[in-house]
């Protein structure tokens, strides 16, 4: 009998087809919650799931006794219970490298759009306002030659310091668990203890993963830490960052802007007053929204499942100590 993988991330229909040669294939597309009826009850003999965004808890795993692997379309993996995982033996994998780049351009469109003001302007001139020449009002602050800070230095860090110091001639500095001295030597950066970082660089820019060490990392303290020139990134995830404290901060000038493409809840509610700043980019959570990206993440994650059901160790495998299984 061919092993059952319930699909409810978005995969093209050649990828459906890839997966119906070896497997049974549920799709549910649309999926908002775990507890959907259909769901449930078909998690019960499902072997696999392939999907993103959807939090996964030890009581739908309770529900799910055959489960054996788990391919998220995502680099993240803060929504799944890891070691819970490890304990039952079921394998977890993700997407990472094929989404760093397009994940950095998105960071490094934040960067450019909140220095520039461009979300901002260009909704002036939509809005009719553009009468005369512009003037210091509608000035911004120059990207080239500042010194960007980079709080995490992983794969997403150092493609956006790249493109800050190979494209516009940044000085790069990092806070990083360990460190970097391969890219130290490429880009030039140089490590700061996170405080040290925060009060020198222009921009902050955040690609930690959130975990129970990076929730929250960045509150009032640490805005407080930045110059009141300062424009904040952060393409990680919204629980890194106190929003309540973000948003203080913007408000009270002790931060120039902006630029964010994650919230502490998403979608972000309309009561919500950052997409109603000026000072602030905000985006709908679209680092890796590219169709060549999202159609190989899915890719990877096609790849990863099959190997996982078929006895071969997936390609991007984020519980290691689940393999090789007992
Ligand atoms: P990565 O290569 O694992 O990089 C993460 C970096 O953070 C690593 O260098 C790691 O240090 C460092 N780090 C981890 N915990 C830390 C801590 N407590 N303090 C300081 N540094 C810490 O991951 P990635 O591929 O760059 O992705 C990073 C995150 O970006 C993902 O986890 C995801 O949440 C987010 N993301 C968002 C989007 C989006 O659409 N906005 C898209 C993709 C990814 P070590 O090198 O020492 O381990």
């Amino acid at each position: 009998m061919k092993k059952r993988i319930l699909a409810y991330g978005r995969l093209n229909d050649e990828q459906l087809r890839e997966l119906r040669r070896d497997f049974h294939v549920d799709v549910f597309t649309n999926l908002e919650s775990a507890d959907d009826p259909a769901f449930r009850e078909a998690l019960g003999e499902a072997h696999g799931l392939v999907g993103a965004s959807l939090s996964i808890t030890p009581a739908l795993l309770d529900a799910a006794p055959q489960l054996e692997a788990i391919a998220s379309i995502s680099v993240g993996y803060d929504n799944y219970p890891v070691e819970e995982l490890t304990r039952r033996g079921i394998l977890l994998c993700n997407t990472p490298d094929v989404l760093t780049e397009t994940t950095a351009d998105t960071g490094f469109l934040l960067i450019m759009s909140a220095a520039r003001r461009a979300v901002e302007l260009a909704e002036f001139i939509k809005h009719g306002e553009w009468q005369t020449s512009i003037g210091a009002a509608q000035f911004g602050s120059d990207v080239h030659g500042k010194t960007l800070g980079m709080v995490g230095f992983g794969r997403i860090g150092a493609a956006i310091a790249r493109r800050g110091a190979l494209g516009f001639g940044m000085r790069i500095l990092y806070s990083n668990a360990s460190p970097k001295p391969a890219l130290e030597d490429e880009l030039g950066a140089r490590r700061r203890e996170l405080d040290e970082l925060l009060g020198e660089a222009d921009f902050v820019c955040v690609t930690v993963p959130l975990s129970a060490e990076t929730e929250r990392l960045i509150g009032a303290r640490e805005f407080a830490l930045m110059r009141d020139s300062a424009i904040f990134v952060n393409i990680a995830r919204g629980k890194v960052v106190d929003e309540a404290a973000l948003i203080a901060a913007l408000t009270a000038g002790e931060i120039r802007a902006a630029g964010l493409d994650v919230f502490e809840r998403e979608p972000l509610s309309q009561d919500s007053p950052l997409p109603h700043m000026a000072n602030v980019v905000a985006l709908p959570h679209i680092g890796s929204a590219t169709h060549e990206t999202r159609t190989a993440m899915a890719q990877r994650a096609v790849d990863n499942i099959t190997r996982a059901l078929n006895g071969q160790r997936p390609i991007s495998l984020v519980n290691a100590a689940a393999w090789p299984r007992a």
